[in-house]
């Protein structure tokens, strides 16, 4: 066991070797503040007093984030990266959030509400005032009411930017999940706190490379303001999507997809189911990995870029695939959901 001590808090918390510092400040009732729990935000950035080297190697994404919000990666670290293997002294949490933001909280009205499947849905909300102004695949966090404190949790937007006073997110409820399931239960005039946008994943600038696009799940969600935008502008890349879904009531956003590729030759949407009922799907069967295998060549490798998101083993495993390819880390960019 390691003891975790949050200074601010004047707690004492014992953890086990590897734990997630998310689930430590969890545990111990700390204070530090969490929104996207993925290393984009920076909501968590706290001060380390002592035992730095207990939490491991900084990756690039959390020095990123760090520098980002004004703060120096040597001080602070992001605590929904680290892990703790030793014993750990914390400090003051920045409080980085409505630095970042270029919205701040505010009051967004729901004026849509679309089931997409029994567990999946989609909202549209339009701001109170002002107007948000986002690049394709940023988030929102929203503040949802829980019985004694707000929770809040990471969507991403699906829309197009060009609306800049509604916005739109996909989301499956989650069993158990208390957001998720909350938003799901949102209807026409209901009115919710957000705050952003959010996120690092966003589309290379100027970029003329194919895209490979890959999603599974509500993953599809940024993906789809991405390809919505991209399709927007002028120009020929190849824009492919390998989606993957469970079976076939899992089917969403099909007719969109098939309108989007008749309307643009150069999108080619792929769907893969990985639990196909024997019958009544003649589509590809497997995971999107698979088509990543199968489909795509070493030479069309070397001149794409992917973006990539859903949970965290399918972006790593497809992650690793795209490099064996030849794809080059940097033009690999993910957002995990988990
Ligand atoms: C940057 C970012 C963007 C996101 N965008 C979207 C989005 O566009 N659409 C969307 O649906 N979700 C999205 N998520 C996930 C979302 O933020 C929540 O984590 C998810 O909705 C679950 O929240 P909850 O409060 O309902 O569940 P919780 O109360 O947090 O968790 C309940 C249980 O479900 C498990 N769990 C949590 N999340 C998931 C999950 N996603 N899948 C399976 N099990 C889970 C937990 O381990 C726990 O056991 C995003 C996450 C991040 C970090």
């Amino acid at each position: 066991m390691h003891r975790v001590t949050f200074q601010k808090d004047g707690i004492t918390y014992e953890a086990e070797e590897g734990q997630w510092l998310y689930d430590v400040c969890e545990a111990a009732g700390a204070s530090v503040p969490f929104a996207c729990k993925a290393g984009a935000c920076g909501t968590c950035a706290t001060q380390v007093v002592q035992g730095e080297e207990s939490l491991g190697f900084q990756k690039v994404r959390e020095i990123r984030t760090l520098e980002n919000n004004g703060l120096d990666p040597t001080q602070y670290r992001l605590l929904c990266m680290a892990d703790v293997h030793g014993a750990l002294t914390l400090g003051a949490s920045a409080n980085t959030q409505q630095a970042t933001a270029s919205l701040g909280l505010c009051k967004v009205r729901v004026v849509e509400y679309r089931p997409l499947t029994l567990t999946v849905c989609e909202q549209k909300f339009a701001l109170e005032s002002g107007e948000i102004n986002f690049t394709p695949g940023q988030y929102m966090i929203f503040h949802v009411p829980g019985l004694d404190k707000v929770i809040r949790r990471s969507y991403s937007i699906s829309s197009h930017p060009n609306d800049r006073k509604h916005f739109e997110i996909c989301v499956r409820a989650v069993s158990g999940g208390f957001c998720s399931n909350f938003i799901h239960r949102l209807r026409p005039d209901d009115c919710i706190q957000v705050e952003g946008p959010y996120g690092d994943f966003r589309l290379a600038e100027e970029s003329q490379r194919d895209v490979l696009m890959i999603a599974t799940g509500t993953g599809i969600s940024p993906i789809k303001s991405m390809i919505m935008y991209l399709l927007g502008q002028p120009g020929t890349r190849r824009i492919r999507l390998f989606f993957g879904l469970r079976n076939v009531s899992d089917l969403f956003y099909t007719k969109l997809l098939s309108e989007m590729r008749d309307t643009h030759p150069r999108f080619e949407p792929t769907i893969i189911l990985s639990q196909p009922d024997p019958v009544g799907w003649g589509g590809f069967r497997g995971h999107v990995t698979d088509l990543i295998r199968e489909q795509v060549t070493l030479e069309e490798a070397s001149r794409t870029e992917a973006y990539l998101c859903g949970g965290r083993p399918m972006i790593d495993d497809a992650k690793k695939l795209l490099m064996q390819k030849g794809m080059g880390v940097e033009h690999i960019r993910h957002e995990n959901f988990f």
